[in-house]
């Protein structure tokens, strides 16, 4: 059986992207098939695969505004077991370009639902906002991931997405569950991060992951070279954390 988890979060920079990236790629390598689906218009998680979004022939854009068949925007990356659909600038003007059309909230689940048999996991990268694209996410997932960055105001904005995630229970998804909360870019020398994590766990309890993700300096460093951090620095912190993440996901199944 397949699984569709959506990374979400509608703050910026709390590590959405490394997620899908290296979450992706670690589950690849403990022998799953992935499929990244990368919505987020900045394409970051393409990019961070090795895919050159210049030879992009079909992306993300093109399956759910014009029809393109999932299969034939699927491309390979480096890595064995793990494709990507990728994600173009073209994908900016899909917000407004959705409103107007039919079924607009459920044009990601039609597409993945085509192709979903062949993975293990399907992951989607999803854009900073609670728009059209992020409920398309959550209308598409059996789950959510949200990442929580161990900084000050870590909770802020949090009971907006949970409002948007029973909305879409509510109306698009009735079976959306959350699959869990992880803590990243934990800076160990300071109390704060210690107090962020007490938080987040008297908030979301047992639905916290007990891997948490440090700051790593490798982690920044593998998207300019276009590789997740399993083939970029293998012996890092940042590969040995992201591979006990993968172990934690697959455990809950
Ligand atoms: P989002 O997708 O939520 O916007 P990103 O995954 O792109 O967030 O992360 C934001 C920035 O922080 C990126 O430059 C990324 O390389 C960096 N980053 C993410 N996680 C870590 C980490 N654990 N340690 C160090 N840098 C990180
Ligand atoms: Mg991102």
């Amino acid at each position: 059986m397949s699984k569709i988890i959506a990374i979400t979060n509608q703050k910026g920079g709390v590590g959405k992207t490394t997620t899908s990236i290296n979450l992706g790629a670690s589950l690849a390598t403990l022998g799953k098939k992935v499929l990244l689906v990368d919505i987020d218009p900045q394409g970051n998680t393409t990019s961070g695969v090795g895919i050159n979004k210049a030879d992009v022939v079909h992306c993300i854009y093109d399956v759910i505004i014009n029809d393109v068949h999932p299969k034939d925007a699927i491309c390979k990356s480096e890595i064995e077991n793990l494709d990507i659909i990728p994600a173009t600038i073209q994908l900016a003007g899909a917000e407004i370009e959705l409103v107007p059309t039919i079924s607009r909230e459920i044009r990601l689940k039609k597409s993945i639902q085509l192709v979903k048999h062949l993975y293990d996991y399907v992951l989607i990268d999803c854009p900073p906002s609670l728009g059209i694209l992020t409920v398309n996410s959550l209308t598409a997932a059996d789950s959510v991931i949200i990442p929580i960055q161990c900084e000050y105001y870590a909770l802020e904005g949090l009971s907006q997405l949970l409002n948007t995630v029973r909305l879409v229970q509510k109306h698009l998804n009735t079976n959306l569950q959350i699959e869990g909360v992880l803590l990243t870019m934990l800076d160990a020398r300071t109390n704060l991060g210690i107090q962020v994590i007490e938080e987040v766990k008297k908030y979301f309890q047992e639905k916290v992951y007990q891997t948490i993700i440090p700051r790593n300096v490798r982690l920044s460093e593998a998207p300019s070279h276009g590789k997740p951090i399993i083939t970029y620095d293998a012996k890092s912190k940042g590969a040995e954390v992201y591979l006990d993440l993968a172990k934690e996901v697959i455990t809950v199944d």
